[in-house]
């Protein structure tokens, strides 16, 4: 325990610390949580607290908290090398096995990684790839990207107007020009009268129609999250992936597929695009790479952008100071060795997520609950009003928000995205601790009911 105590601490907070994503009016009278320890899939507050992470910290710490092989390869390799930079023919021993071990678990057409300090950074270098890469092809018009309302995709300008988050760019004029917005896949919010699979077909034709509408020589990229997270696991209909595939086969478009969440694990695959079968030309990732024990994030980039920015591109003036951090590719390295001889991925498609699947499934029998829905280790509940008419309740989010406060209020974190509740726990989550997070679920699902009355 941190010497000062949490009054201490809270009051220093609002003092000195803003925060990310956080309403600083708020904290006075709610105060901050003050997270002070972790272990397994476990977290404890300042106030002694036992917390079941069903967040894994913020989709990120895939292997779990507490491993000390992590620590030791950072120790080491900070007493060896702690820094030094990637610019100007530099490199170091852990960025570059930490490049080929990735490569190997990605799709077989991407051989490289371009590698940044966040998944925010990694969409920065997507945009510039995406314009340079066109440029290079001798058509410099292609520099529109296509990206979809709600999506997230990071907070920097370039992350933040990729990302479709209306909040977002309300504050500071986003999206910036070039980035345009198409409907997401989003059916049980949004699908109407259709069913899923017709909802799946018209999402995905709005990219065609709005290929139609720019003009093909104006269009650079199209990029997505294999599922949404951020936006409230929103996972396309079955038939929404094999017609966006069609649509791109059609036109010369790069593809990108954010792998920020998805990617490391979280479907029961390496990356998403091997679980939709998509042939995505760039690949930004980030989070999972790590474990999220330091920053690091990354872009994988197909064998045919490389062969173009290589063969004819001469000096790509991009790049961060932190690229290749020596001490963050040695996390990462033994975070990639970990989760290889431990079969982690093998343990979330075999084992955990049809586990998961299968226990939340059953929360869909709540009064209150709409949908379930959930791949890999991903899962959403939908709070209704209504479950035949998917009716929402009036003042999006404050049921959602009771049930998140709820949720810690009895040792669980479930984030709400307005009246979503959503999940992604560490991949090594075992089944007896799957079971206290759905017992601990369908506990406060009732005691929601009872609030509301
Ligand atoms: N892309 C996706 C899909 C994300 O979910 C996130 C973060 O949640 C980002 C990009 C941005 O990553 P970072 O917060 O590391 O900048």
């Amino acid at each position: 325990m941190s010497k000062l105590n949490t009054a201490a601490l809270q009051a220093m907070d609002a003092a000195h610390y803003l925060h990310p994503f956080t309403d600083h009016k708020d904290l006075g009278a709610r105060g901050t949580r003050i997270i002070e320890r972790a272990e397994g899939v476990y977290l404890w507050d300042s106030e002694g607290n036992k917390v079941l992470d069903g967040m894994a910290g913020l989709w990120c710490v895939n292997i779990g908290y507490g491993r000390t092989e992590l620590a030791e390869a950072a120790y080491k390799q900070m007493l060896k090398l702690p820094y030094y930079n990637s610019f100007f023919q530099c490199t170091n021993p852990p960025a570059i096995e930490l490049a080929k071990a990735i490569a190997e678990v990605a799709p077989e057409h991407m051989n490289h990684v371009f590698f940044t300090g966040s998944g925010s950074e990694s969409n920065d270098t997507v945009l510039r790839m995406v314009r340079r890469y066109w440029d290079l092809k001798g058509k410099p018009g292609k520099k529109t990207i296509i990206s979809r309302v709600n999506g997230y995709h990071g907070s920097t300008v370039a992350g933040a107007s990729l990302g479709g988050m209306s909040v977002m760019h309300e504050q500071g004029d986003l999206p910036i020009p070039g980035i345009v917005h198409i409907p997401q896949p989003y059916w049980y919010g949004e699908g109407g009268d259709m069913s899923p699979d017709e909802f799946g077909i018209w999402a995905a034709q709005q990219l065609e129609a709005k290929i139609q509408e720019l003009g093909i020589d104006q269009v650079g990229a199209f990029i997505a999250e294999p599922i949404q997270g951020a936006g409230g696991v929103i996972i396309p209909p079955d038939t929404y992936w094999p017609e966006i595939k069609r649509i791109l086969a059609k036109y010369d478009i790069l593809l990108v597929i954010d792998e920020v969440i998805c990617g490391f694990g979280r479907t029961g695959q390496w990356f998403a695009s091997q679980h939709y079968d998509l042939k995505p030309d760039l690949m930004p990732i980030a989070k999972g790479m790590t474990s999220g024990y330091l920053p690091m994030g990354g872009v994988i980039v197909s064998d045919r952008v490389v062969e173009t920015m290589v063969e004819h591109g001469g000096e790509f003036y991009h790049g961060y100071t932190y690229s290749g951090h020596p001490a963050s590719a040695a996390v990462g390295l033994e975070n990639l060795r970990i989760m290889r001889d431990e079969k982690i991925v093998e343990y979330v498609r075999e084992e955990a997520a049809p586990y998961l699947q299968e226990k939340i499934a059953g929360l869909a029998e709540h009064r209150l609950v709409g949908e379930v829905r959930g791949v890999g280790l991903l899962g959403a509940i939908e709070l209704v009003k209504d479950k035949a008419t998917r009716e929402r309740f009036p003042d999006k989010g404050t049921v959602g928000t009771l049930c998140r406060d709820l949720c810690v209020a009895n040792g669980l974190v479930m984030r709400a995205v307005g009246d979503t509740m959503i999940m992604s726990p560490p991949l090594v989550i075992s089944r007896s601790e799957i079971d206290e997070l759905v017992d601990k679920a369908w506990k406060v699902l009732d005691q929601v009911a009872e609030q509301l009355g």
